[in-house]
């Protein structure tokens, strides 16, 4: 028998937990012939009685298992911690507000059967308002033209991994985490499974504003580094623009003395070719800085797919 675990984030959910409870049980016994399940559920410092009705699972139902953060820390981070302390051959990420139907789990593992080792849910329609999407939407589309990798659009963090793409996301250590970017950076053999994504069940959205700002800022500026490179672009337009007016002005100035007031030809180049040339060098710090910043992150340099040696001596 293989192993599934279900890592599901809870802020504020005490009005879904009873029913994702139903549903994913509904999954996990239908399943039960070929895997065992574990529900880990990480309470991210809830207000309600979202922690009391966990722990209330947690005495009826031994797959069920109970983490609670602190304080809250926010959903990547808490998705984080049950990938941390999920043990299984599989993992499946979802949201617990119902908005990724547990069912939906079924195709992911038969994905992950089918040799797949990440199965990600990418929502073919969702139920979100027009705002929502249309944010969303323009985020996707930014993302898709500005990572250096390829982070699939229209995919939320609902997904299976395969025990050994787990482990090399353990190996990530960076704070400001984008998950879906990290997985897809790692590699193997990733496959999209269509679903339909449902309004949310119950309660209010955990995510205001301020806070999908800070994911979409994780998510350009981690994988990113075309806001660098923007600032070598412009102080290399302005120095170069600043140079060629320069000289024109100095002709102007010897073929025609009359045509321009005394001093200005001086003051006016010079101010844009300095401005210019400390864009120019910002960018050059820039360059460093990102450098810096990738170190920091301290990210695997790469995994393996396959690793057979032959007889070593
Ligand atoms: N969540 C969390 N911590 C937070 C905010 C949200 O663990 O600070 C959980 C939440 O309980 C849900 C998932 O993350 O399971 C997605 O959040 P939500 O549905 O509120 O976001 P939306 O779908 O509106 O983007
Ligand atoms: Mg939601």
């Amino acid at each position: 028998m293989k192993s599934l675990a279900f890592v599901l984030p809870i802020y504020n959910e005490q009005d879904n937990i009873p029913v994702l409870y139903e549903r994913l049980r509904g999954v996990a016994d239908g399943l039960a012939d070929r895997f065992t399940c574990e529900f880990v559920f990480v309470d991210d410092g809830s207000r309600d009685r979202s922690l009391a009705l966990l722990r209330e699972l947690r005495e009826r139902d031994d797959r069920v298992s109970v983490y609670a953060l602190a304080r809250n820390k926010g959903h990547q981070i808490a998705v984080t911690a049950g990938i941390d302390v999920a043990d299984a051959d599989a993992v499946i990420v979802m949201d617990s507000d119902l908005q990724d139907p547990p069912e939906v789990a079924v195709d992911l593992v038969a994905a992950w059967e089918d040799g797949a080792d990440v199965a990600y849910a990418k929502r073919r329609t969702r139920e979100d308002g027009f705002f929502k999407r249309s944010s969303a939407g323009f985020f996707y589309w930014t993302l898709s033209k500005l990572a250096r990798i390829e982070i699939p659009r229209d995919t939320g963090d609902f997904r299976l991994m395969d025990r050994r793409v787990v482990e090399e996301l353990r190996r990530y250590p960076e704070r400001n985490r984008f998950l879906r970017g990290m997985v897809a950076e790692i590699g193997f053999e990733q496959r999209a499974v269509e679903f339909d994504r449902s309004a949310r069940h119950a309660g209010t959205t955990g995510y205001p504003l301020g806070k999908m700002l800070k994911l979409a800022a994780d998510g350009i500026l981690g994988f990113s580094s075309f806001p660098l490179r923007l600032i070598s672009a412009i102080g290399m337009i302005l120095a170069v623009g600043a140079g060629v007016w320069t000289v024109y002005l100095a002709i102007s100035r010897l073929v025609n003395p009359e045509s321009v007031v005394e001093g200005w030809t001086f003051l006016a180049a010079g101010m844009f070719l300095l401005g210019g040339i400390q864009m120019l060098m910002l960018g050059v710090l820039g360059q460093y800085i990102g450098r810096i910043y990738e170190e920091v992150q301290g990210r695997p340099l790469y995994a393996f797919k396959v690793a057979d040696h032959g007889r070593r001596s």
